[in-house]
Order: structure tokens, then sequence, then C-alpha cells
């Protein structure tokens, strides 16, 4: 995959933990811990035997993945 932000080839590799722990994603705008749960995404499902794939860019340090679809997420804000 090329990087988004400056057009070099990235390295493929997966998202994984030495323990078994979910990884979430929250928003930086909910105050509550509710209102983070409700927007929260998990990213890596350790009960699901999930090690999604990302993208690592070595020169920008970003890293790019998929975002799994949840049921405690929406996509769009309409
Ligand atoms: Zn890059």
């Amino acid at each position: 995959m090329e990087c988004p932000f400056c057009g070099r080839l990235m390295q493929a590799g997966r998202i994984d933990t030495a323990k078994p722990v979910n990884i979430e994603w929250y928003p930086e705008d909910k105050e509550s811990y509710l209102e983070k749960a409700e927007n929260s995404i998990t990213v890596k499902n350790t009960y699901k035997f999930e090690r999604p794939v990302a993208y690592l860019c070595f020169h920008c340090h970003k890293l790019v993945m998929d975002v799994p679809e949840r049921a405690n997420f929406r996509f769009t804000q309409d």
C-alpha cells in the first residue's frame, strides 16, 4: 500500500498484543465513560482471535488500517 501522506511504500503488519486484551478507539470529544463506550470502536477483539492488518510508513511514522464495523459504532453522523 502507498502511504496516503508521502506516497512511499508502506510495510504491511498486524495489530497484536502480548496479552489477551482488546484494543479500543475512543473519540476525544466525549466526556463521560458512557458516551465514550457508545462511540468506541474495538480495533482488535482478542476473543474473536483478531489480528487486524495495518500498514506502517517508516518515513511519516503513520499507521493506516481498515476499521472493523461494530454494532457500537455509527460510521456516519447522519
Ligand atoms: Zn508516508
